[in-house]
């Protein structure tokens, strides 16, 4: 309200009052017959009863009676004919207009209630106080404004309780429009009303609009507050996460991306050297300065070429070893499904060239066929080639045993030839593997690449004599071979010793542990020179120092241990945190997944008779070429169905660990040899064995567990060629459905039946790991066993 008081005079009115103006949107004028009600904090001050009152007061008061809105236009009218006369009044009628006037004023405003309604807020004797003092002298007030001429009632009405004469000295506030509706409204009714509404609005449009007045709008406020609900603009100091973290509390400014360089990585500096370098030979060097500085130049301009655009653009394959980027390694090890694991992991090698195997070696390699590395090969030679513990973990038929044989025998060559003294120590490095065909195949895979090199591989396996291994070692052995049921029993035996043997590979490392192998693996591990162990600490990943130790002799070379599998169940893990230090983890594709090179099929074929039908019509379907090799789970069943197979018109042979050692490893080689179409094999079969081309699997019972699954199905698809395994599904066979479903599923060459994925126990995730019992296995055949007898 005192701010009211402050507020400069509103402009002057016109000398003559114009019609009123049509009726704005923002204030409709008030419908004739039912007024809007004014809003509540107006309502407050305007309650019916008190004017009531007060309209009683105000009965002595001489008031001018209001004018009806005809009598006001014509009256108007008549005014505005005269005004449009010229008029001049002389200076004696001017003074008495001005005395009518302030006569007028003085007459003392009726004491309003304590809560009159305001009316126009506009005190009578405003005319005396006008600022332009036209009023004072000028015609009595006309049209819509007189009739405004009533007793004070507005907000100055009330200050002039506390602040009499305060109405006088001053220019009034002007009043509130919604209070002139309501006044209008409750004195003399609509018309009333109308003129009031008028007369406010002309005063609005000449006088300017009423800062003190309200103007709440519903429609207005809902505009606001629904405007507010999207309006995200905020305040900086409202931003609290530089508080909570750090990261924020330090802005960078956004930096363009090689702004001003070559690519982004030419270094400026680098070429303001060469341009002031260039300069300076071009000034000293009188005779062949210009020709020195134009070399300068373009030299630094090939060597910014190579090091920046054109080095990103470039994919890996194009560039040079030493252009290979981080970026580049990224894509490179993606390329090939490869993961690490570890600290200081070597990049992998991108071809054979590069891979740091000594010539002699890669000719071998040349001559054995292996044009290209395979993934686990380019990932893992040159980590073991650093002396680094490690487990590789990839698909079935991948190449793993020329990835632990090729750097084991670059540390072989590296090492003193064996002599009339050391060859009576022992072997430098072992290799371990579940079963004796195994064994025998890596055997045989090392020979191809040590003997041309004139180092002795031996493998020691049950089911032959130890004398006659012992014989086969009587020249001394670089690499020993073996199933650990029988290295155990040759160290029992004092036949060998491993004194000076430093390199220790397990092949198929969760199959040994299976197998129940982990007491003689432990026992084999504990054999070794205890001298040897690698530190636990950042040495054992730190290739300088690893490397140092190497080329020392006895017991200052560390140990080195490797191992490798298709699937890595927890007790791997657990022989691997014992006996490997900071062992770099290399895996191609996803652990336990089956190579994506074989179509799974499945099919629920119930009862032995019905399999082998089915069994006929699939060999008969002339879809597979042999070699095939058919699993069973129990030995008895291999004979049985190798009949059947034979009934049906194939050659077939069976290798189970009921046979003698001979008839085993003849049965692989007349499948190798390509004499036999069909093998009929137990899980003894499963792991590892590498026969060339083999076109079908299948699965007459299904593994008991997803692991075997996994390995007997990768018998086909190796190399990177094409397979297909069949298994037959029974009611048996309920508890690996559920991750027979999920592997089959995330094949992108197989299809998940129907059968199968609506089966109600391929549906969630059964308790136990599958049958972990296998059949027959007498273990690692204990003191002079004779390996495993799958
Ligand atoms: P894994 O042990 O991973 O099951 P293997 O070491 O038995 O696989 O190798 C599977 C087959 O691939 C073998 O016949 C082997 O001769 C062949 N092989 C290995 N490395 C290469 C290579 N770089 N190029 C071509 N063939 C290879
Ligand atoms: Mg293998």
């Amino acid at each position: 309200m005192h701010a009211d008081m402050d507020i400069p005079p509103p402009p002057p009115p016109p000398i003559e009052v114009p019609p009123p103006p049509p009726p704005s949107s923002d204030l409709p004028p008030p419908p004739p017959s039912d007024p809007p009600p004014p809003p509540s904090d107006v309502l407050q001050s305007a309650a019916p009863w008190p004017i009531a009152k007060k309209r009683k007061l105000e009965g002595a008061i001489p008031k001018p009676q209001p004018l009806s809105i005809e009598e006001l236009l014509a009256k108007k009218k008549a005014q505005d004919d005269a005004a449009a006369k010229p008029k001049f009044l002389s200076k004696k009628e001017r003074e008495r207009l001005a005395l009518e006037k302030s006569q007028k004023a003085v007459v003392p405003p009726p004491q309003p209630e304590k809560h009159a309604p305001v009316a126009n807020g506009r005190p009578n004797g405003h005319g005396v106080h006008a600022p332009n003092g036209y009023a004072a002298h000028g015609p009595p007030p006309t049209g819509p404004r007189r009739g405004r001429e009533g007793p004070p009632s507005g907000p100055a009405s009330m200050r002039q309780n506390s602040l009499p004469n305060k109405g006088y000295d001053m220019a009034p506030p002007p009043p509130p429009k919604a209070i002139a509706i309501v006044d209008g409204a409750q004195t003399n009714g609509k018309k009333t009303a109308e003129t009031d509404v008028e007369a406010e609005m002309i005063r609005q449009r000449y006088m300017g609009a009423d800062t003190n007045t309200s103007t709440f709008s519903a429609k207005k406020k809902r505009k606001r507050t629904t405007e507010k609900k999207f309006n995200f603009e905020w305040n900086i100091e409202e931003d609290t996460s530089v508080d909570h973290n750090p990261l924020y509390a330090t802005r960078n400014e956004t930096n363009f991306f090689g702004r001003g360089k070559l690519g982004g990585f030419a270094d400026d500096k680098d070429l303001a050297v060469a341009r002031t370098y260039a300069k300076a030979v071009e000034e000293r060097d009188k005779e062949a300065g210009k020709e020195r500085a134009v070399e300068i130049m373009e030299m630094e301009r090939r060597r910014r070429e190579e090091g920046g655009r054109n080095g990103i653009d470039k994919h890996w394959s194009e560039k040079r070893l030493d252009q290979m980027r981080e970026r580049d390694w990224r894509i490179f090890k993606e390329d090939f499904n490869i993961a690490t694991k570890g600290g200081s992991i070597p990049n992998p090698m991108r071809s054979w060239k590069e891979s740091g195997l000594t010539k002699r070696l890669l000719d071998i390699v040349d001559s054995v066929g292996y044009t290209e590395p395979s993934a686990v090969q380019r990932a893992a030679i040159p980590i073991a080639l650093q002396s680094r513990d490690l487990i590789g973990v990839a698909v079935t038929g991948s190449g793993k045993t020329a990835a632990f044989l090729l750097p084991l025998l670059v540390y072989i060559s590296d090492l003193p030839a064996l002599n009339e003294f050391t060859k009576n120590d022992g072997p430098y490095a072992i290799i371990l593997a579940p079963t004796r065909e195994l064994a025998q195949q890596i055997e045989l895979e090392a020979k191809k690449f040590a003997t041309p090199l004139g180092f002795t591989c031996v493998s020691l396996v049950g089911g032959h004599s130890i004398e006659e291994q012992s014989y086969n070692m009587r020249d001394g052995a670089e690499i020993i071979i073996a199933t650990p049921g029988r290295l155990v029993d040759c160290i029992e035996r004092r036949v060998l010793v491993l004194s000076q043997c430093c390199y220790i590979i397990m092949d198929e490392a969760d199959r040994m542990i299976d197998l129940g192998f982990e007491e003689p693996v432990n026992k084999i591990l504990d054999a070794l020179p205890a001298t040897n162990e690698k530190p636990d600490t950042d040495d054992a990943e730190d290739a300088g120092a690893m490397q140092k130790h190497r080329h020392l002799g006895g017991k200052d070379r560390y140990r080195q241990t490797m191992m490798y599998t298709a699937t890595m169940p927890a007790a791997v893990e657990r022989i691997a945190r014992k006996y490997l230090r900071r062992p770099a983890i290399v895996t191609i594709g996803n652990i336990g997944e089956a190579v994506d090179t074989v179509e799974q099929r499945v099919e629920f074929v119930s009862g032995e008779d019905k399999r082998k039908k089915r069994l006929g019509e699939i060999l008969h379907s002339r879809e597979f070429a042999p070699p095939i090799i058919v699993f069973v789970n129990i030995k008895r069943n291999c004979d049985a169905v190798a009949r059947d197979v034979q009934r049906m018109g194939f050659s077939s042979v069976t290798l189970h660990g009921s046979k003698t050692q001979d008839q085993r490893e003849a049965a692989l080689a007349s499948l190798r040899n390509g004499s036999t179409n069909v093998l009929v094999a137990t899980d003894l079969a499963g792991r590892g064995i590498d026969v060339s081309d083999v076109s079908l699997v299948v699965n007459f019972n299904m593994a008991t567990n997803i692991e075997s699954y996994t390995h007997r199905i990768g018998r086909t698809g190796r190399a990177g060629k094409q397979g297909v395994a069949i298994t037959f599904l029974g009611n048996e066979d309920t508890d690996v459905l559920y991750e027979l479903k999920q592997m089959i599923g995330k094949s992108a060459l197989s299809r998940v039946p129907e059968e199968l994925r609506k089966h109600e126990w391929a549906q969630q995730k059964r308790g136990g790991k599958g049958e972990r019992k296998i059949e027959d296995s007498g273990g690692f055949g204990g003191k002079g066993g004779w390996g495993i007898t799958l």
